[in-house]
């Protein structure tokens, strides 16, 4: 059946901690208004910088597993000792609204999040210049502990092997070329023929004189 209303495209980006996902998305944000961000809970603690229902909803272990028993994620996993989860709400209505949704999670989540909505997903994988600089921006930081950096360094080099299973990689030498990159696609992915509903009464109209 053709689609009359258009849906929202739904951005995925993962890339291990220390890659400059999380400045990439913030300047995504501000820069295109169109995009609205996903915020996930978490069972992790709040960092110094974070605020509750900006950065994440702050929960506890309790509380995840009764919004996953109540069935409200399109996604979760546990990443690095703590739950994380994508919230039903936080995405589908707005995608429905033609809104792009943004959302930051983990090759786990992508995976499951592949497999419940096919059609409107982008997945863009960061990849750090080497492991070298990975090491530095993580030790740079200072919001983790020398135990919890180590930590995820090894979590690092295995969500790497995921890099394929993304319709996008890039290799962030540069955040600003990164982020001109990220726009780029967004901007292909909008001028797809399915994502141009009100194309064909143009057309029309086009032919009609
Ligand atoms: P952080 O604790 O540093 O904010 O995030 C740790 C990892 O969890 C990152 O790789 C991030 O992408 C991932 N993550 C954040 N939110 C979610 C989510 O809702 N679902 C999944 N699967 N991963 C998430």
């Amino acid at each position: 059946m053709e689609k009359t209303k258009k849906e929202g495209i739904l951005l995925v980006i993962s890339s291990p901690s220390g890659t400059g996902k999380t400045t990439i998305c913030k300047k995504l944000l501000e820069y295109d208004k169109n995009v609205h961000l996903s915020v996930s809970v978490t069972t992790r603690k709040k960092r110094k910088n974070e605020v509750e229902g900006t950065d994440y909803f702050f929960r506890t272990k309790k509380q995840f597993l009764n919004l996953k028993s109540e069935n409200s994620f399109i996604e979760n996993a546990f990443v690095f000792e703590n739950y994380y989860g994508t919230l039903k709400s936080e995405v589908l209505r707005r995608l429905e609204d033609g809104i792009d949704v943004l959302i930051d999670i983990d090759w786990q989540g992508t995976r499951q999040i592949s497999k419940a909505m096919r059609g409107n997903l982008i997945k863009i994988f960061l990849l750090p210049p080497s492991i070298n600089e990975l090491k530095k921006r993580l030790s740079e930081r200072n919001s983790d502990s020398i135990k919890e950096i180590n930590f995820r360094m090894s979590r690092a080099i295995k969500e790497i092997k995921h890099y394929d299973e993304y319709d996008y990689v890039i290799v962030n030498n540069n955040l600003d070329n990164t982020f001109q990159k990220i726009v780029k696609i967004l901007e292909a992915e909008r001028l797809k023929l399915s994502k141009q509903l009100y194309l064909s009464d143009f057309v029309k109209k086009l032919s009609s004189t």
